[in-house]
């Protein structure tokens, strides 16, 4: 209460412009609302990110960037100097921390058969801040140089976008067929590769589905080392299997898990594994067995339901909002792929794998288990940067039938401690980062209210989400 209140008053003599700071570009300004050094919004419904209820007639005042100072509006004391904005009606709720955001999508070119990925670096930037999402883990990439460089540039002030936690180049295995990606033949291949991409300045590591274990362990060693964390989309390697050997983190909740795979060879990455989760018996103590372990390992998970969805035949038709966002060719693309997907018979291998993967991510998270959530924007099921991001968390609630507190907490707080940024970011609390989401309505009551976002404060500064959106309408794909 003291510190606060120093602040206050020391206000006049610190009030100086965030502009005067930080050097935005010309194009970043045009999509730039508030700046001021000293905001307070009153009047809000505040949800904080912890899982706690809204509270209503909330004041909340920011500081150069930082939460100052946190309050019932009869109490508060706004400072002179303060741009006031009054939220009647509106909630106020922490910037999304989301960790499978890649800058690419894959749409296009899946046609021939032949796996292989556009970077989007003007576009989805762009759609995740539009959106909400303040900070976002790559958890993979294409192009390490496009993903770092666009990282330090948005820092710069010159593009806008979220803030990133770039993840370097997947770490694949021999057998793939991806080509884009690095294939790590040996240990020692894995120990160069991490420390290589670590001194380019990437912080954080993903293994990819045909990793094998010895490559793996390196991989973690040496992160571990270097005090950097490993997520991966696994395969060959069984998610026991990795999280005994300190993984941090696993991807795509529990549909890239091999563990249940009865005639599973080591280190290879079998052909049914999609099957075998369709079948699953979820109540079974060979389930909760694994999952009790990743609790114990404290195995981050991470929720990707949005891009699963799009195999599923239950997938909801594409609003007309979302296909204008759409290059020509990938909307094309994108509609020829949910024909074909929704002709085919329900329910699929799909559909059922789906529905065993909610319960178990919610079975994960009732037992303990630290759950995060991300989007893989991909082009699957029309999963882009920003819409997705917002079903990848309506899923949470609708799929998995968590609360829309705990989604939330999920999309916030989780992802915050997973990245170890929750000193800073995640919650709404006196001196975190005001990574803020205006939003017109409620989204405590209904999770859908998300997409009503109106706002969105990245350390202080607020952006307009409908001038970001409107700013790439037409253009997310190939060209
Ligand atoms: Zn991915």
């Amino acid at each position: 209460m003291k510190k606060s209140l120093l602040a206050l008053v020391l206000l006049p003599f610190f009030a100086t412009n965030v502009f005067s700071q930080l050097k935005f570009s010309d194009e970043t300004k045009k999509y730039i609302e508030y700046s001021d050094s000293v905001i307070a919004f009153k009047n809000a419904l505040l949800i904080d990110g912890t899982g706690n209820a809204a509270k209503s007639h909330q004041t909340v005042i920011i500081v150069n960037g930082k939460i100052n100072w946190i309050g019932d509006d009869v109490n508060a004391i706004i400072p002179k100097v303060a741009n006031t904005i009054d939220l009647n009606g509106k909630a106020l709720m922490p910037g999304l921390v989301m960790l499978h955001e890649h800058m690419y999508i894959s749409a296009p070119s899946m046609e021939t058969r032949q796996y292989f990925v556009h970077q989007l670096p003007a576009t989805f930037p762009r759609l995740y801040l539009a959106a909400g999402a303040t900070t976002i883990r790559t958890a993979g990439n294409i192009e390490p140089y496009s993903d770092i460089n666009l990282k330090k540039d948005i820092d710069a002030g010159k593009i806008p976008g979220p803030s990133i936690e770039a993840t370097a180049p997947y770490m694949e295995g021999n057998q793939s067929p991806i080509q884009q990606m690095n294939r790590l033949d040996k240990p020692a291949d894995a120990v160069s590769f991490v420390n290589y991409w670590a001194d380019q300045g990437f912080t954080s590591f993903k293994g990819y589905m045909f990793i094998d274990k010895p490559t793996l362990r390196a991989a973690i060693e040496a992160a571990h080392k270097r005090k950097l964390k490993v997520t991966a989309h696994l395969c060959a390697v069984t998610y026991r299997e990795a999280a005994e050997m300190g993984i941090d983190q696993l991807e795509h909740g529990f549909f890239a898990s091999t563990d249940f795979v009865t005639d599973k060879k080591e280190n290879q990455c079998p052909a049914n594994a999609d099957e075998v989760i369709a079948n699953l018996n979820v109540e079974s103590d060979s389930v909760k067995n694994l999952l009790q372990l990743l609790v114990d390992k404290k195995v981050i998970i991470t929720s990707t339901l949005a891009v699963f969805e799009g195999f599923t035949t239950t997938q909801p038709a594409p609003t007309a909002e979302l296909l204008n966002y759409f290059s020509p060719d990938s909307r094309d693309f994108y509609l020829k792929l949910f024909a074909r997907i929704k002709s085919g018979k329900a329910p699929s291998d799909d559909d059922r794998a789906f529905v065993n993967n909610a319960k178990m991510e919610k079975l994960f998270y009732t037992m303990g288990g630290l759950l995060t959530v991300g989007t893989d924007p991909t082009g699957n099921g029309g999963t882009i940067a920003g819409f997705g991001n917002w079903r990848a968390i309506e899923l949470l609630v609708e799929s998995d039938g968590f609360t829309p507190l705990e989604a939330i907490k999920i999309a916030t707080l989780n992802g915050a401690i997973a990245l170890g940024f929750n000193k800073n970011i995640g919650t709404i609390e006196t001196g975190k980062n005001a990574d803020l989401l205006i939003i017109d309505g409620d989204p405590s009551k209904n999770i859908s209210d998300i997409r009503k976002v109106q706002f969105v404060f990245k350390k202080g500064v607020g952006y307009n989400s409908r001038k970001l959106f409107e700013s790439v309408k037409g253009k997310v794909g190939f060209n």
